[in-house]
């Protein structure tokens, strides 16, 4: 049925409506949750117990809303959907990839939309999390980056975006093993440093044991390098770090990254030796965006080596050849160009894959969230 769709259009299976902020229970802590348990009435000494099963409920099971929650007292759960929500944002689009690559448009009560992908891979699977919607930084190369800045995402809103996707994947409840949601990368939309406090509790609740329960190795935060809150990370965190480099000197990675003024390359490098120092030696990745003849060329990638090891942080480096999209000034460099800056890292011993572009046809590829969707939703409509 769904292959008869146009453009890969899922039927939206999530319920609509059922979602209200200030009554969610989603991407609350458990000692919230027993706060807010009390707060209407359950007896201090069950708080921590209902907490647990409800829980238990909502990240083990996937339960929607608490009729669900079979092993609560029927007069338990007429009051808690008096007073609570464990519902889901309305979908207002998913789509399906020619590649399998999917995507989720959800809104969210105040009218803001966010988008989340899953990639589906051979031996793994990866959501790619927003943090905010749109973004204050304003690198020229990214469509988010153009947007006016909306706001920050709240910690429900963050998780929610891992519940959606296991609800539209059928993966409930949690399975310990062969997971399709393997991997969480925050590199949707919005710069997570920036939004610290609700990325950290949204992970919190992510990795919590008596939940989804996935492991800080198998989250990557990717940030443009907030230098304070990368320390903070660390130590608060301690997930995998992502950094987008995309330059190997000031000059260019100022024009192209207007944090880098304040943050620059120097500072970000002894950030990243720091990280890795405390983390056993994981290994950071830098991200870097291949722009045809700003960042591309031999010596680039010559330069790229020698900062990584000028400063022997343990590294991968992760490189994205542009995907442009409307109004952008910047090019991809031909695919030679690309195999050529690879092949020069790879041969000094630094792994240099380059990143395939997925979900191209949905627009879900790095640097091309929202703005894209909407406009496709226009067209959609006004041809019916
Ligand atoms: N704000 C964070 C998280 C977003 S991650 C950060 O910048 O790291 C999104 C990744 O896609 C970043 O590495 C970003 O630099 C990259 N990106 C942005 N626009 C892109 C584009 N047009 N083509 C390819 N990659 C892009
Ligand atoms: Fe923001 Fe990251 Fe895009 Fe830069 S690349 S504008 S930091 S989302």
């Amino acid at each position: 049925l769904m292959k008869t769709l146009p453009l890969g259009v899922e039927p939206v299976v999530a319920p609509r409506h059922t979602f209200d902020e200030n009554r969610s229970l989603i991407g609350l802590s458990h000692a919230e949750v027993a706060e807010k348990l009390k707060e209407i009435g359950v007896p201090e000494k069950q708080c921590r117990m209902r907490a647990q099963q409800i829980w238990h409920w909502i990240y083990f099971r996937g339960a929607k809303s608490f009729d669900e929650m079979r092993n609560i007292s029927k007069d338990m759960r007429a009051k808690l959907n008096q007073h609570f929500d464990v519902g889901r944002p309305e979908i207002i689009e998913a789509l399906i990839s020619t590649d399998g690559t999917r995507k989720w448009l959800m809104k969210f009560p105040d009218g803001q939309e966010v988008e989340t992908v899953f990639i589906p891979e051979e031996d793994r699977g990866t959501l790619c999390v927003s943090s905010q919607v749109g973004c204050t930084l304003t690198c020229t190369f990214c469509h988010t980056g153009t947007q006016r800045l909306v706001r920050n995402l709240t910690a429900t809103e963050i998780v929610m975006q891992l519940l959606v996707a296991r609800d539209y994947l059928n993966e409930w409840p949690s399975p310990s093993e062969g997971r399709l949601v393997s991997t969480i990368v925050l590199m949707g939309m919005g710069e997570p440093l920036y939004n610290f406090e609700n990325v950290k509790k949204a992970m919190h609740i992510v990795m919590d044991d008596n939940g989804i329960n996935l492991s800080r190795r198998r989250i990557t935060l990717s940030t443009s390098g907030v230098v304070p809150e990368i320390y903070r990370c660390g130590e608060e965190m301690g997930v995998n770090l992502a950094i987008s480099l995309h330059a190997v000197n000031d000059e260019t990675r100022t024009k192209i990254m207007p944090i880098n003024n304040k943050y620059p390359i120097d500072e970000l490098m002894t950030a990243c030796k720091n990280y890795a120092g405390i983390k056993n030696s994981r290994k950071i990745t830098f991200e870097y965006i291949l722009l045809k003849d700003v960042n591309d060329s031999d010596e680039d990638a010559l330069n790229l080596v020698k900062l990584i090891k000028d400063y022997k942080i343990p590294a991968k480096v992760n490189l994205i050849p542009f995907n442009p999209w409307p109004g952008s000034n910047y090019e991809r460099p031909s695919n030679s160009r690309v195999a050529k800056f690879s092949d020069l890292i790879f041969s000094r011993g630094i792994s240099a894959p380059v990143r395939t572009t997925r979900g191209e046809d949905i627009l879900a590829a790095c640097g091309q969230l929202k703005s894209e969707s909407e406009k496709a939703r226009k067209k959609i409509k006004t041809t019916h």
